[in-house]
């Protein structure tokens, strides 16, 4: 028994890849495990899932190499920048990386002593990294650096979750206008720009669909979830236990601060939960959990390992098991956030649980 954990229902994940994929056959799959799959574990997703997919993306040299050293033999591509000491390791290990600035692509060049597979990061309206649509000299002077192997060139949307699509739609054409002024001087296998939002729900033409969001049966917006035809199964679910429960009387400050304050007599139930497992404390008041099937709020302040909620008229005990964030997409408005922030906070203390047809239930390590 934990007294808080995340269940990760490994098929749900490979039941949301094969309705992805059922969508665009003609795309290969890239499954974005960065940030530990989202928080979910990427070494056992990776295991479970390595079969069904083609690419694995991270976004940090430590993330891809853990997997690699893990046993993971599938492509790894690392989506962005690496501390210049860590090409050498990377071409070693056999793992893909982005190349979107030509001093600092000379630079590792001249680190390598044997080639590193590489993609030609494009920035074509999300402005965070790569080249631009005005720089093709640029990018052609890359074909002169020999340790560098150019086997891809991709580029991300800013908007594809939206309604209005005419923001993606003009990235697109500067892609596209890029890759065909470029594409005689490399031998770009890989070319992609899809996210989870434009592999559900559009064509624009991707030779690697890198999804993230959806693996994990969440919708990337609001207007996604509203429009796909894509159903997706929420593959995780955040609990904790009920450590003490107690009557109140009105008038009865709770927490720190006491920003509560009991307007009526009242059941309280203490959770062994708090903002150090990643449950944030701007939930404090406005959190809303299940406690047997019901629901209800936090009050008061969140504390650091523990919180309270009210169970007046719910049937409740020490060592009963609540759910936090029942409707993530709601919660993760409440605090101005999205689905992925609140994922990607809960922290390593929260022991993650495995389950799946093949394996059981499972505990990590
Ligand atoms: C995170 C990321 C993705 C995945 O985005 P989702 O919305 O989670 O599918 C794809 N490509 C790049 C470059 C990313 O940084």
């Amino acid at each position: 028994m934990e007294e808080n954990y995340l269940l990760v229902d490994l098929d749900k994940i490979l039941n949301n890849i094969k309705s992805i994929k059922k969508k665009a056959q003609k795309s290969k799959f890239c499954a974005v495990l960065k940030a530990d799959a989202y928080g979910l574990g990427s070494l056992e997703v990776a295991n479970y899932i390595k079969n069904y997919i083609d690419y694995i993306a991270v976004a940090q040299f430590k993330e891809a190499k853990y997997l690699r050293e893990n046993g993971i033999k599938t492509p790894i591509l690392i989506l962005g920048y690496l501390p210049l000491d860590k090409y050498k390791e990377c071409a070693k290990l056999g793992i893909d990386v982005v190349i979107y600035d030509l001093d600092y692509a000379k630079k590792i060049n001249e680190s390598l002593d044997s080639k590193i597979n590489c993609h030609i990061g494009l920035d074509t309206g999300h402005t965070r990294i790569g080249f631009r649509d005005f720089e093709i000299e640029k990018i052609n002077k890359l074909k002169d650096l020999v340790n560098l192997n150019f086997i891809g060139a991709m580029s991300h949307f800013a908007t594809a979750d939206e309604k209005d699509l005419t923001y993606t739609k003009e990235q697109y054409k500067k892609f596209t206008y890029i890759i065909n002024q470029i594409k005689e001087d490399f031998d770009l296998k890989l070319v992609h720009i899809a996210n989870s939002a434009a592999s559900m729900e559009y064509d624009f033409k991707s030779d690697l669909l890198r999804v993230g969001i959806s693996l994990y049966g969440i919708y990337p917006s609001d207007y996604i979830k509203e429009v796909s035809k894509i159903k997706l199964e929420q593959a995780f679910e955040f609990k904790a236990q009920i450590s003490f429960v107690k009557k109140v009387k009105k008038g009865t400050s709770i927490s720190y601060g006491r920003t509560f304050v009991a307007e009526k007599d009242m059941k309280v139930a203490t959770v062994a939960i708090g903002y150090a497992d990643g449950f944030k404390r701007s939930f404090s008041n406005i959190g809303e959990v299940l406690v047997n099937g019901k629901p209800t709020k936090v009050v008061g302040r969140v504390c650091m390992d523990q919180m309270m909620i009210d169970v007046s008229g719910i049937d409740c005990k020490i060592g009963d098991y609540i759910t936090l964030y029942p409707d993530i997409y709601k919660e993760a408005k409440k605090i101005n956030t999205i689905a992925y922030e609140l994922m990607t906070s809960i922290s390593k203390r929260v022991p993650r649980i495995y389950k799946s047809n093949i394996l059981g239930e499972y505990h990590e390590g």
